[in-house]
């Protein structure tokens, strides 16, 4: 199964797609993850991308393409993939669909009050990738990973100014790519605002 989540950022892509990776034995890569390690590492590609990640603005994407495409086929997740992140552009999904073609696209749909609430309150694991949230599911111990114990931080692009350009970049070019999909017949529509659970048991019942 190869599945792609797409949604605005804060909408539950990471969450969800970690649940069904471990559900369908499904290889979970998130383009942002793989960025944020290379900016991390201060690498070459890192130092390019640094400032449009900041800013919240859509790296290059032809590199970045090449860059997610190289991944699934070194670690071998070709056959059974769940990708977040990517594609974002028409390119990036043209350029998917040319090697692994993805069996469907599942939108999660969230308003962006609900976005901004969401993200001005998330804390992540740098360590181990763990997703807490202030408002509904803060870490047992304040600023701790419930799983590793490594410390908690506040991702530098959720900061409200970058929030809000990361939402007008989602305006713009997750539409395109949503009608990719949905002309191809593989988008699934969830609505991504309740409880996890409950998002998670709706995809479960549409896949
Ligand atoms: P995310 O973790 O998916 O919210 O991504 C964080 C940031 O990484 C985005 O705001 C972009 O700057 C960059 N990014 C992630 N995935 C892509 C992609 N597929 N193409 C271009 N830029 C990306």
């Amino acid at each position: 199964m190869r599945i792609v989540m797409m949604g605005k950022p804060g909408s539950g892509k990471g969450s969800q797609a970690q649940r069904l990776s471990r559900r369908f034995g499904l290889h979970h890569l998130s383009s942002g993850e793989i960025l944020r390690a290379e900016i991390r590492e201060g690498t070459h590609l890192g130092k390019e991308v640094e400032q449009y990640v900041l800013r919240g603005e859509i790296g290059p994407e032809r590199l970045i393409a090449a860059l997610v495409l190289d991944h699934i086929e070194r670690k071998g997740y070709s056959e059974a993939y769940i990708l977040d992140g990517f594609p974002r552009t028409i390119y990036q999904a043209e350029a998917l669909d040319a090697r692994y073609r993805p069996d469907a696209a599942i939108l999660l749909e969230v308003t962006d009050e609900v976005i901004l609430e969401r993200l001005t309150g998330r804390l992540s694991c740098p360590n181990c990738g763990s997703v807490y949230n202030l408002l509904d599911h803060p870490p047992a111990e304040a600023g701790i990973c419930d799983r590793c114990g490594k410390g908690l931080k506040r991702r530098g692009d959720d900061r409200r100014e970058a929030i809000i350009q990361r939402l007008e970049v989602f305006r713009r070019d997750a539409a395109p790519v949503l009608d990719h999909y949905s002309e191809s017949g593989r988008l699934r529509v969830v609505d991504g605002s309740p409880p996890a659970e409950d998002v998670y048991a709706d995809i479960i019942s549409i896949l």
